[in-house]
């Protein structure tokens, strides 16, 4: 088995290490015997095809790096609509969450989305920084991370990724963070996201596989003591009291 994993403009969209998203991503499937090849595409590449790809990655940047991305993946709307239709993954984070959606509304312009999720964006007066921690539905453990947006994210019916149990979210009092759809993971939390949430990254390479492997069941279990008693310390620090 192989899955084919594709970040897209890491030259442009890697604030606070998101790559290391990808590594995490390689890694653990690599430890279960799994191929793993990991493709970037940059500003440099002529060619943009996403046709055999399992897992695409969109990082988070700047206003102004995400403009340019922005403007370069317009072009390519229809190939990643469809990878989202067809059942590809997507993990998007930050600024690259919010080009999933119709457009992102800074004060002084308007950033056309990529309108894969039917949600928007618009500047707020001040950041939303600091820890975060989750609640998903669909995993035990709770979703911990960092978070340093601008844009506030209304997601109107979209599923969000979880509860906030601390922290902000999709806007200052949403009470929710993220989207999921689909095979789509869209979320404000930065860096090293799937490294300090063993569980996340399972259940986006679950999906991977499964979608690509129709007989795929579920993945061998890891070791995973350090990365959940990491997670855990994080959850008890900002949720505990006393
Ligand atoms: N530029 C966006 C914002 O400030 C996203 C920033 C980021 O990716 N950290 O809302």
């Amino acid at each position: 088995m192989k899955i084919k994993i594709m970040h897209l403009y890491p030259d442009l969209l890697n604030l606070y290490g998101d790559r290391g998203n990808i590594e995490c991503l390689r890694r653990r499937l690599l430890w279960r015997g799994i191929d793993a090849e990991v493709v970037t595409h940059t500003c440099d590449d002529p060619e943009f095809d996403i046709s055999d790809t399992d897992i695409v990655f969109l990082g988070g940047g700047s206003d102004r790096e995400q403009k340019i991305v922005c403007s370069r993946l317009l072009g390519h709307k229809k190939e990643l609509q469809s990878h989202v239709e067809n059942g590809g993954s997507l993990v998007a984070v930050c600024g690259g969450y919010q080009l999933l959606g119709k457009y992102y509304k800074l004060h002084d312009e308007t950033i056309e989305g990529l309108d894969i999720l039917d949600i928007y964006t618009e500047q707020g007066k001040d950041r939303l920084i600091g820890n975060i921690v989750l609640k998903a539905d669909f995993i035990n453990s709770e979703i911990v991370g960092f978070e340093n947006h601008g844009g506030r994210t209304y997601i109107g019916s979209h599923t969000p990724l979880g509860r906030v149990v601390y922290g902000y979210g999709n806007s200052d009092d949403a009470g929710v963070e993220g989207v999921v759809y689909k095979n789509v993971v869209a979320t404000y939390l930065h860096g090293p996201l799937l490294p300090k949430n063993p569980e996340l990254c399972d259940h986006i390479l679950t999906n991977a596989l499964k979608n690509r492997y129709e007989e795929f069941t579920e993945l061998a279990p890891l070791d995973d003591e350090l990365e959940n008693t990491a997670n855990r310390y994080i959850v008890n620090r900002f949720t505990k009291k006393g």
